[in-house]
């Protein structure tokens, strides 16, 4: 149970990953199934679509247009001067062709109704010399707005023919159930919709009927309400939309735009007024395969940038996770070095205290002996807790510094000299090497610089193992003064390298060493060495041992940081000169 816990624990963020990627690649395929068939029946849901629309502009259209036409052919009833006789008394004057109409109430209602979708007017009605046996065809013309128009034969015969169904009724004397419009199509240059005008008993008196003037049905009526529902209906795609009406011989009748090319989609007989001709429709562009392609591959493109997102941002939460954990237990490490990093010496002073304040010790060298141990300790101590303190104050960003020219090579001895009897007990030998003239001047925080320097001493003489002997170089790199510490120590694996500066981050395994530590060291030094606009790096090898170099700007702290690609050339030639 605990293996598994413990793998659990190592490897959180693969398990995280596979977890959220099984369902994420399910998920990606039942997509891509559903969307391969959207692809394959969409195209037939698109034409049924555009069809369902087609008829609905017709509709739209033929209703309206019909609407108007009502009340453009509703011509009074006193205009047909015709009475139904009381059959046993039918007078002369009651077939008088010329009395059959009241013109001037006939011309003014359609004075008052003009209509742009009629090309011209006409009203029939019947008459005979004894019985109502014939019947007679008025046209009036809403150009010249008179009844004086000569009509063509086939004008005269396209009028004769869609009123005769009417003007039969009053021929045989009876009057029919339904007194609708009526369209006769039978000539398609003369269209004809005409109206049963008929008395309080519902007989036929007369009929008006208007021929349709087709440009206007189709380019105006038509196209205005192609105009006001394409974007509605088709909002994505409207401008590409090509709307056509053809004859049988599938010449272009209309199009709302110019078009070429591949067929239409769909095409739709219009049912009413104009039964030879076809609507159609198709997109300008693009077939409704290709759309239903594009579709397709537009979706799933998104569907997999959705996915990859998605386990990017988990794959970064859990990085974070685990790092956080990893700091977590870092931290807990860190609590338990520390702790035993004060209680050793602490003890040993305690112990030296003693001796001392009994007066148990009388021999002079001896009690000189336990001095020096105690004063070694208590700075052992004082730079831990320095270092502590330091982290805590760059951790709370409340960590200041007050540079001022300095010279290196003196806060470098009087460092060295500090730790000298403390180095000489442990029976290492430092060297320093320094170039015969001058160090320039630097501006720096010499506590802090000092403070760094300490630490990369420290680090050397803790990781030194059986090799004793460290060097400590002074220089000056083309525009930096660099200072390096090399020790003959333990070194460190290549991985770890780049991690050593990393807060809390100790080389841990104790098959490398065995040393305690807080693991703050180095990360203090990169923040006080950058602080300074400078640069520490390392070249290590393991068991070989490591130079820690430290690069800082020659006169003012210059305003960017130092090129790191230059800095690792001269880092290069610097290590080299020091092995
Ligand atoms: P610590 O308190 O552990 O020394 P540091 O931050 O100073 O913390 O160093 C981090 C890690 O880098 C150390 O745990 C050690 O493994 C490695 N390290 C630092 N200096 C040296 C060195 N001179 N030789 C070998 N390893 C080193």
């Amino acid at each position: 149970m605990d293996r598994v816990k413990v793998f659990v624990r190592r490897h959180a963020l693969w398990i995280g990953i596979v977890a959220v990627a099984i369902p994420l690649a399910a998920h990606l395929w039942l997509q891509y199934e559903s969307l391969r068939k959207l692809q394959a029946t969409l195209p037939v849901s698109r034409r049924a679509f555009m069809r369902q629309y087609l008829s609905g502009v017709l509709n739209q259209t033929m209703m309206a247009f019909e609407e108007r036409v009502d009340v453009v052919l509703n011509v009074p009833a006193g205009a047909f001067r015709y009475r139904f006789p009381d059959r046993e008394h039918i007078s002369e004057d009651q077939f008088d062709i010329r009395r059959v109409f009241d013109w001037p109430a006939i011309a003014n209602h359609f004075r008052e109704n003009q209509f742009r979708g009629a090309r011209l007017f006409f009203v029939s009605a019947v008459s005979g010399p004894k019985e109502p046996t014939f019947a007679v065809v008025r046209f009036y013309d809403p150009v010249s707005c008179s009844f004086a128009y000569f009509p063509t034969e086939q004008e005269r015969g396209a009028a004769h023919a869609a009123s005769a169904s009417w003007t039969a009724f009053t021929m045989v004397f009876t009057h029919p159930n339904s007194l609708q419009l009526t369209v006769d199509e039978r000539d398609p240059k003369n269209r004809a919709i005409v109206k049963p005008i008929v008395d309080e008993n519902s007989r036929v008196l007369g009929v008006a009927g208007m021929f349709v003037d087709e440009n206007y049905f189709l380019q105006e009526a038509l196209a205005t309400e192609i105009g006001r529902t394409l974007p509605q209906k088709f909002p994505e795609d409207f401008r590409d939309a090509v709307i056509a009406v053809f004859d049988r011989d599938r010449r272009v009748l209309f199009a709302n735009q110019p078009f070429e090319g591949a067929p239409f989609d769909v095409n739709w007989p219009i049912p009413f007024l104009f039964k030879d001709r076809y609507i159609s429709m198709k997109m300008r562009t693009m077939t409704e395969e290709q759309y239903s392609r594009r579709y397709f591959i537009e979706n799933l493109t998104f569907s997999i940038l959705t996915a990859l997102v998605l386990l990017g941002g988990i794959a970064l939460t859990l990085r974070a996770a685990s790092r956080a954990m990893k700091l977590s237990q870092m931290k807990a490490e860190f609590v338990s070095n520390v702790s035993h990093e004060l209680r050793t010496p602490l003890a040993s002073i305690r112990v030296f205290g003693e001796f001392l304040k009994l007066g148990r010790v009388r021999d002079r060298e001896k009690i000189h002996e336990y001095g020096e141990y105690i004063e070694t300790e208590s700075r052992r101590l004082t730079q831990l807790i320095n270092n502590i303190l330091d982290f805590s104050k760059i951790e709370s960003g409340q960590k200041t510094y007050k540079f001022e020219p300095a010279r290196i090579e003196q806060v470098v001895r009087d460092t060295l000299r500090t730790f000298e009897i403390a180095f000489e007990q442990n029976g290492f030998t430092i060297r320093l090497e320094a170039s015969e003239q001058a160090l320039p001047e630097v501006v720096i925080d010499t506590d802090a610089i000092g403070q760094a320097f300490i630490n990369l001493l420290d680090n050397a003489v803790k990781y030194s193992g059986e090799s004793k002997e460290i060097v400590v170089k002074l220089g000056v790199e083309g525009e930096f003064v660099a200072i390096a510490v090399r020790d003959r120590g333990v070194g460190i694996a290549r991985e770890e390298i780049g991690k050593v500066f990393d807060k809390f981050y100790r080389v841990g395994n104790n098959l490398v060493h065995d040393v305690k530590g807080s693991g703050l060291g180095l990360s203090i030094v990169k923040h006080i060495i950058e602080a300074h606009r400078g640069k520490v790096m390392v070249e290590s090898e393991p068991g070989r041992g490591s130079t820690f170099i430290i690069l800082l700007p020659l006169g003012e702290p210059p305003q960017s940081a130092a090129r790191p690609g230059r800095l690792k050339a001269q880092l290069q030639t610097y290590s080299e000169e020091m092995s």
